[in-house]
């Protein structure tokens, strides 16, 4: 194993930033996304990595693209780095350097949609192995980089599938690593776990009839007393955040009240009124059983009728152990010690493909190695400095062989 010596480090450093910036002007946005020149660039990557790379499908036209580098003991679990090559829609207008351009301004920052989310991950992971194989450095375990598509609209053409086909299987993965978030101070984020969706539509029946009456059991009555039970709810969760200063909004349940529909018009009291709640529920403190009949407890008292759609309800999912039972975990904190990085533990408080990787029983980290970088996903003018980016590449260079040289537990 060699160490690099900086003219080697300045050109790395060079390339580094033109793949970044030649991934993030391919614009995989949604909807309708054409992944093939994603497949060309990650191909091409894969090329100049001396690597071998596999496209999976679980869906014709939604590529899931795996660059392996294999480990010198490859029947052991493997290390998935999993990035996706989707990003959110832009509206151009509110940007101040166009969100496929890549500029770069005179802060050293690159503007470009996905410079958070999550193309620098891709791009990182990528350099990482580039410059551990240039060091002559082995790993005892097979990396995977995978490359997935749709993670924006839910995953279920990418990540969801794939994790049970026996293509994911065959990949023997014992820890994934995936997307985390940028954080405003020094500290890094990981995230070991995710809060579960549901998103209800609560149908609510009643007497329609003329508007200037006063008639019993209307939809309108029903509506009422739900979001007064929903919004009492979402203040008590409003106020254990303020109570408890080192909580996060991934520790407790939110509720938004997020569509109501119905009625015809403003003089007759409609049939029915729907109202739409986006929910979201912390992994291990909350019964989500329990949650479950408080809902439907305040349907039966609100009135009769009334029936709830669910649009999702996902299942609650474990988070990852951070602790002597995982060896990943370990070895992650051991490398992030000796790199000097501060990590601060949350949970997600949306939802990333992780919680499918997760549901499987194998652990998943999300981490964005991200510090003093304000949180931009999907928002305008999302950005990433220069010298952040390359820092974390340095930083997966630290974490990875640590992961990938974990020893087998049972020998
Ligand atoms: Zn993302």
């Amino acid at each position: 194993m060699s160490s690099l010596t900086e003219t080697q480090k300045k050109e790395l450093d060079t390339l580094a930033v033109n793949n970044f910036r030649e991934y993030l002007k391919i614009p995989s946005v949604h909807p309708n996304i054409n992944y093939e020149p994603c497949v060309e660039f990650l191909k091409k990557q894969a090329t100049s990595l001396g690597l071998p790379v596999k496209i999976y499908h679980v869906k014709p036209t939604k590529p899931i693209v795996v660059i392996t580098w294999i480990g010198t003991q490859p029947n052991l679990p493997t290390i998935m780095l999993n990035s996706h090559m989707d990003v959110v829609p832009v509206f151009e207008d509110n940007w101040t350097h166009k969100p496929f351009a890549a500029d770069i301004d005179e802060q050293n920052n690159i503007y470009a949609r996905g410079t958070q989310d999550m193309k620098s991950v891709g791009i990182q992971y990528l350099e990482a192995v580039r410059r551990l194989k240039q060091q002559g450095v082995t790993l005892k375990r097979t990396i995977h980089l995978s490359f997935v598509p749709e993670e924006e609209v839910g995953g279920v053409d990418g990540m969801q599938q794939f994790v049970h086909t026996k293509d994911f299987q065959n990949l023997n993965v014992g820890l994934a690593l995936d997307e985390g978030m940028a954080s405003p101070s020094e500290e890094f984020i990981l995230f070991n776990g995710e809060r579960c969706i549901w998103h209800l539509h609560i149908h609510c029946p009643g007497n329609p009839g003329h508007g200037s009456l006063l008639l019993e059991n209307t939809a309108g009555e029903k509506v009422a007393y739900l979001l007064k039970k929903f919004y009492e709810f979402r203040n008590q969760e409003k106020q254990k955040l303020k109570d408890n200063p080192s909580w996060t909004i991934g520790d407790v349940t939110t509720v938004n009240l997020t569509q109501a529909r119905g009625g015809v018009q403003t003089n007759v009291i409609p049939p029915e009124l729907t109202i739409a709640i986006d929910c979201r529920i912390p992994p291990e403190s909350v019964d989500i059983k329990k949650w479950e009949e408080t809902i439907n407890q305040w349907c039966k008292e609100a009135g009769s009728g009334i029936w709830i759609e669910y649009e999702q309800k996902q299942p609650q999912v474990p988070s990852t152990k951070l602790d002597n039972s995982n060896p990943y975990w370990l070895a992650f904190k051991e490398a992030s010690d000796k790199l000097g990085i501060k990590l601060k533990i949350q949970i997600f408080p949306g939802g990333t493909d992780s919680r499918y990787v997760r549901a499987l029983g194998i652990p998943a980290l999300g981490f964005s190695p991200m510090n003093n970088t304000p949180v931009l996903l999907h928002d305008h003018d999302e950005y990433l400095g220069i010298n952040t980016f390359l820092k974390g590449i340095e930083i997966y260079c630290g974490i990875l062989p640590v992961l990938a040289n974990v020893e087998n537990r049972t020998g």
